[in-house]
């Protein structure tokens, strides 16, 4: 298999379609296939499955690594930042114990909720651009196409 260098996407390999990585992303985020959008991406709160059981596709090569905390701290700590200012602007006069306990509590929340789909966002954009082993391989079987509707 070739590699070419095309304007339009960062990598195009020869006889094999472009992937939409922004649609990928997305259905990684909600945790579901990139490809198919129909089986699951994780067999559990953070462990990716080894390949979909719908179409085949495998995940066992992902390396997400330490990006998805990395992505998740930086969301998260920007967004109860912002709560913060907000709560001081509108003046609730909330005591030092309720503030040191109500953040640190939606930050955590916040985390917990974010981490698995920004896991699932970048193993599907890595899938997207055939990043690390996702560049050979190839699906058991072909990605479900829903029949069109009339
Ligand atoms: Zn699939």
């Amino acid at each position: 298999m070739s590699v070419t260098e095309n304007t339009n996407m960062p990598l195009v390999f020869e006889g094999e379609a472009p992937r939409d990585w922004w649609q990928s992303v997305k259905r990684g985020f909600w945790g579901r296939c990139p490809h198919c959008n129909e089986g699951r991406l994780f067999r559990a709160y953070l462990k990716p499955v080894d390949s979909c059981e719908v179409c085949g596709e495998e995940f066992h090569h992902h390396r997400a690594d330490d990006a998805p905390p990395y992505v998740t701290i930086l969301f998260v700590g920007h967004l109860v930042g912002a709560l913060m200012l907000w709560a001081h602007e509108r003046n609730l006069n909330w005591s030092v114990w309720t503030e040191a306990i109500v953040w640190p509590l939606v930050g955590l929340v916040l985390c917990l909720w974010f981490l698995p789909r920004f896991k699932g966002a970048l193993i599907a954009y890595q899938w997207a651009l055939r990043m690390h082993g996702f560049a050979t391989a190839t699906p058991a079987r072909p990605a479900l196409s829903k029949p069109a509707t009339t």
